[in-house]
Protein backbone atom coordinates (compact mmCIF):
# COMPACT_ATOMS: atom_id res chain seq x y z
CA UNK A 1 0.00 0.00 0.00
CA UNK A 2 1.54 3.46 -0.68
CA UNK A 3 2.48 4.99 2.02
CA UNK A 4 0.26 7.84 1.58
CA UNK A 5 -2.83 5.98 1.63
CA UNK A 6 -1.68 4.70 4.69
CA UNK A 7 -1.08 7.76 6.09
CA UNK A 8 -4.80 8.63 5.51
CA UNK A 9 -6.17 5.06 6.86
CA UNK A 10 -4.26 5.49 9.90
CA UNK A 11 -5.98 8.96 10.24
CA UNK A 12 -9.13 8.70 9.43
CA UNK A 13 -8.95 5.25 11.80
CA UNK A 14 -7.80 7.76 14.50
CA UNK A 15 -11.13 10.45 13.75
CA UNK A 16 -13.28 7.33 13.87
CA UNK A 17 -12.04 6.32 17.65
CA UNK A 18 -12.30 9.74 19.09
CA UNK A 19 -14.38 10.06 21.93
CA UNK A 20 -17.21 12.47 21.98
CA UNK A 21 -17.23 14.15 18.43
CA UNK A 22 -20.33 15.04 17.88
CA UNK A 23 -21.76 14.59 14.70
CA UNK A 24 -22.26 18.30 13.61
CA UNK A 25 -18.11 18.97 14.57
CA UNK A 26 -16.61 15.97 12.98
CA UNK A 27 -15.82 18.15 10.00
CA UNK A 28 -14.46 20.52 12.55
CA UNK A 29 -11.73 19.14 14.14
CA UNK A 30 -9.90 22.70 14.64
CA UNK A 31 -12.52 23.97 16.45
CA UNK A 32 -12.16 25.09 20.19
CA UNK A 33 -15.07 23.01 22.56
CA UNK A 34 -15.13 26.05 24.58
CA UNK A 35 -15.96 27.67 26.29
CA UNK A 36 -19.65 28.30 25.12
CA UNK A 37 -21.50 24.87 24.86
CA UNK A 38 -24.20 23.58 22.94
CA UNK A 39 -26.91 22.93 25.72
CA UNK A 40 -28.96 19.76 25.35
CA UNK A 41 -32.59 20.01 24.32
CA UNK A 42 -34.48 19.88 27.90
CA UNK A 43 -36.77 17.27 25.85
CA UNK A 44 -37.28 14.77 23.30
CA UNK A 45 -36.93 16.05 19.95
CA UNK A 46 -40.15 14.94 18.96
CA UNK A 47 -41.88 16.99 22.00
CA UNK A 48 -42.76 19.35 20.06
CA UNK A 49 -44.85 17.32 17.28
CA UNK A 50 -47.48 19.76 17.56
CA UNK A 51 -45.47 22.51 16.01
CA UNK A 52 -42.70 21.41 14.83
CA UNK A 53 -41.61 17.65 13.52
CA UNK A 54 -38.53 15.63 15.07
CA UNK A 55 -36.14 15.93 12.12
CA UNK A 56 -36.41 19.84 12.27
CA UNK A 57 -36.05 19.95 15.87
CA UNK A 58 -32.59 17.71 15.82
CA UNK A 59 -31.00 19.21 12.57
CA UNK A 60 -32.04 22.87 14.37
CA UNK A 61 -30.47 21.78 17.43
CA UNK A 62 -27.40 19.78 16.37
CA UNK A 63 -26.15 21.76 13.10
CA UNK A 64 -27.48 24.79 13.23
CA UNK A 65 -27.02 25.95 16.45
CA UNK A 66 -24.34 23.70 17.20
CA UNK A 67 -22.49 25.13 14.41
CA UNK A 68 -22.76 28.95 15.71
CA UNK A 69 -21.88 27.66 19.41
CA UNK A 70 -18.81 26.58 16.92
CA UNK A 71 -18.20 29.55 14.87
CA UNK A 72 -18.31 31.71 17.87
CA UNK A 73 -15.48 29.47 19.94
CA UNK A 74 -13.68 29.83 17.21
CA UNK A 75 -14.14 33.76 16.99
CA UNK A 76 -12.87 34.35 20.73
CA UNK A 77 -10.14 31.36 20.27
CA UNK A 78 -7.32 34.00 20.38
CA UNK A 79 -9.28 36.52 22.99
CA UNK A 80 -8.94 35.64 26.61
CA UNK A 81 -10.56 38.36 28.16
CA UNK A 82 -13.61 38.18 25.40
CA UNK A 83 -13.71 33.97 25.85
CA UNK A 84 -13.79 34.50 29.91
CA UNK A 85 -17.45 36.93 29.44
CA UNK A 86 -20.84 35.73 29.89
CA UNK A 87 -22.64 35.49 26.69
CA UNK A 88 -25.21 38.52 26.99
CA UNK A 89 -22.55 40.98 28.38
CA UNK A 90 -20.07 39.77 24.83
CA UNK A 91 -23.59 40.71 23.25
CA UNK A 92 -24.11 43.77 24.77
CA UNK A 93 -20.63 45.47 24.63
CA UNK A 94 -20.19 44.55 20.62
CA UNK A 95 -18.47 47.59 19.56
CA UNK A 96 -15.78 46.94 21.99
CA UNK A 97 -14.99 43.01 20.19
CA UNK A 98 -12.39 43.92 17.73
CA UNK A 99 -13.86 44.76 14.31
CA UNK A 100 -11.81 41.17 12.61
CA UNK A 101 -14.16 39.37 14.47
CA UNK A 102 -17.15 41.71 15.26
CA UNK A 103 -19.18 40.47 12.87
CA UNK A 104 -18.63 36.75 13.83
CA UNK A 105 -19.46 36.73 17.21
CA UNK A 106 -22.40 39.01 16.42
CA UNK A 107 -23.99 36.48 13.93
CA UNK A 108 -22.43 33.30 15.75
CA UNK A 109 -23.00 34.63 19.82
CA UNK A 110 -26.81 35.83 18.88
CA UNK A 111 -27.37 32.55 17.40
CA UNK A 112 -26.39 31.26 20.66
CA UNK A 113 -28.34 33.39 22.92
CA UNK A 114 -31.37 33.17 20.65
CA UNK A 115 -31.09 29.07 20.29
CA UNK A 116 -31.13 28.46 23.36
CA UNK A 117 -34.00 30.80 24.68
CA UNK A 118 -35.83 29.26 21.96
CA UNK A 119 -35.34 25.37 23.24
CA UNK A 120 -36.28 26.44 26.66
CA UNK A 121 -39.52 27.88 25.81
CA UNK A 122 -41.18 25.35 24.73
CA UNK A 123 -41.79 21.32 25.24
CA UNK A 124 -44.68 22.69 26.94
CA UNK A 125 -48.97 21.90 25.75
CA UNK A 126 -49.32 25.89 24.97
CA UNK A 127 -52.36 27.23 26.55
CA UNK A 128 -52.53 30.58 28.58
CA UNK A 129 -50.19 32.47 31.01
CA UNK A 130 -51.54 32.98 34.55
CA UNK A 131 -50.31 35.82 37.27
CA UNK A 132 -47.81 38.18 36.79
CA UNK A 133 -47.23 37.35 33.56
CA UNK A 134 -51.08 37.17 32.18
CA UNK A 135 -51.17 40.75 33.98
CA UNK A 136 -48.67 42.13 32.49
CA UNK A 137 -49.74 40.91 28.79
CA UNK A 138 -53.10 42.05 29.86
CA UNK A 139 -51.31 45.61 30.40
CA UNK A 140 -48.77 45.95 27.87
CA UNK A 141 -49.78 43.77 24.81
CA UNK A 142 -53.81 43.73 24.72
CA UNK A 143 -54.05 40.73 26.33
CA UNK A 144 -53.73 37.01 24.75
CA UNK A 145 -55.68 37.09 21.53
CA UNK A 146 -54.09 40.83 20.78
CA UNK A 147 -50.47 39.52 21.49
CA UNK A 148 -50.99 36.11 19.35
CA UNK A 149 -52.28 38.25 16.75
CA UNK A 150 -49.33 40.92 17.21
CA UNK A 151 -46.37 38.82 17.93
CA UNK A 152 -47.08 36.72 14.73
CA UNK A 153 -47.92 39.70 12.40
CA UNK A 154 -44.23 40.22 13.66
CA UNK A 155 -43.06 37.30 12.36
CA UNK A 156 -44.65 37.62 9.40
CA UNK A 157 -42.66 41.03 8.47
CA UNK A 158 -39.43 40.03 9.23
CA UNK A 159 -37.95 39.91 5.63
CA UNK A 160 -35.90 36.84 4.94
CA UNK A 161 -34.58 35.48 8.16
CA UNK A 162 -34.45 36.76 11.43
CA UNK A 163 -36.73 36.63 14.83
CA UNK A 164 -39.79 38.14 16.43
CA UNK A 165 -39.54 38.10 20.65
CA UNK A 166 -41.21 40.31 23.53
CA UNK A 167 -38.59 42.31 25.35
CA UNK A 168 -38.79 42.93 28.90
CA UNK A 169 -37.61 45.67 31.34
CA UNK A 170 -36.73 45.45 34.76
CA UNK A 171 -40.00 46.90 35.73
CA UNK A 172 -41.35 43.66 34.33
CA UNK A 173 -43.10 45.60 30.82
CA UNK A 174 -43.42 43.98 27.84
CA UNK A 175 -43.07 44.67 24.57
CA UNK A 176 -42.93 42.78 20.64
CA UNK A 177 -40.30 43.94 18.60
CA UNK A 178 -38.31 41.82 15.79
CA UNK A 179 -34.62 41.53 14.50
CA UNK A 180 -32.91 40.21 11.25
CA UNK A 181 -30.27 37.66 11.42
CA UNK A 182 -29.22 36.54 14.51
CA UNK A 183 -29.37 39.83 16.38
CA UNK A 184 -31.05 39.85 19.44
CA UNK A 185 -32.29 43.03 21.51
CA UNK A 186 -29.66 42.21 24.23
CA UNK A 187 -27.02 43.98 21.68
CA UNK A 188 -29.68 46.93 22.05
CA UNK A 189 -29.18 46.09 26.29
CA UNK A 190 -33.00 44.78 26.77
CA UNK A 191 -34.11 41.59 27.83
CA UNK A 192 -35.55 39.21 26.11
CA UNK A 193 -38.59 37.04 27.43
CA UNK A 194 -39.54 34.88 24.27
CA UNK A 195 -38.95 34.79 21.04
CA UNK A 196 -39.77 32.90 17.65
CA UNK A 197 -37.52 31.84 15.12
CA UNK A 198 -38.11 32.87 11.38
CA UNK A 199 -35.38 31.50 9.73
CA UNK A 200 -37.16 29.43 6.89
CA UNK A 201 -34.49 26.09 8.95
CA UNK A 202 -37.01 26.47 11.79
CA UNK A 203 -39.81 25.43 9.62
CA UNK A 204 -39.42 24.47 5.88
CA UNK A 205 -39.35 20.08 5.93
CA UNK A 206 -43.43 20.93 7.46
CA UNK A 207 -44.16 24.17 6.20
CA UNK A 208 -42.45 24.91 3.18
CA UNK A 209 -43.51 28.63 2.73
CA UNK A 210 -46.42 28.69 5.10
CA UNK A 211 -44.72 30.65 7.90
CA UNK A 212 -48.09 31.92 8.71
CA UNK A 213 -49.05 28.71 9.93
CA UNK A 214 -45.61 27.52 11.42
CA UNK A 215 -46.21 30.76 13.65
CA UNK A 216 -49.74 30.04 14.40
CA UNK A 217 -49.46 26.48 15.05
CA UNK A 218 -45.59 27.61 17.57
CA UNK A 219 -48.30 28.59 20.33
CA UNK A 220 -49.16 24.91 21.19
CA UNK A 221 -46.15 24.03 22.51
CA UNK A 222 -45.34 26.63 24.09
CA UNK A 223 -44.50 26.27 28.31
CA UNK A 224 -45.92 29.04 29.79
CA UNK A 225 -44.20 28.20 33.56
CA UNK A 226 -40.23 28.28 31.69
CA UNK A 227 -41.77 31.34 30.31
CA UNK A 228 -43.37 32.64 33.37
CA UNK A 229 -40.16 31.93 35.48
CA UNK A 230 -38.15 34.14 33.27
CA UNK A 231 -40.39 36.76 33.50
CA UNK A 232 -39.91 36.48 37.13
CA UNK A 233 -35.92 36.56 36.68
CA UNK A 234 -36.44 39.57 34.94
CA UNK A 235 -37.95 41.46 37.58
CA UNK A 236 -35.28 39.58 39.48
CA UNK A 237 -32.51 41.05 37.50
CA UNK A 238 -30.84 37.29 37.14
CA UNK A 239 -32.40 36.61 33.50
CA UNK A 240 -29.87 36.45 31.44
CA UNK A 241 -29.91 35.13 27.81
MN1 LIG B 1 -32.66 28.82 13.97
Amino acid sequence: MPMMNRRLLMLGAAALTTKAVAPWRASMAQTPAGPFTLPPLPYAPNANEAAIDAMTMEIHHARHHGAQVAGLNTAVQNQPQLAAMQLDELLMRLSQVPEAIRTAVRNNGGGHANHSMFWEIMGGQGGEPAGDLKAAIDRDLGGMEKFRTDFNAGGMRVFGSGWVFVTVTPAGALAITTRPGQDTPLMDGARVLMGNDVWEHAYYLRYQNRRADYLASWWNVLNWEKIAARYAAARDGTLRV
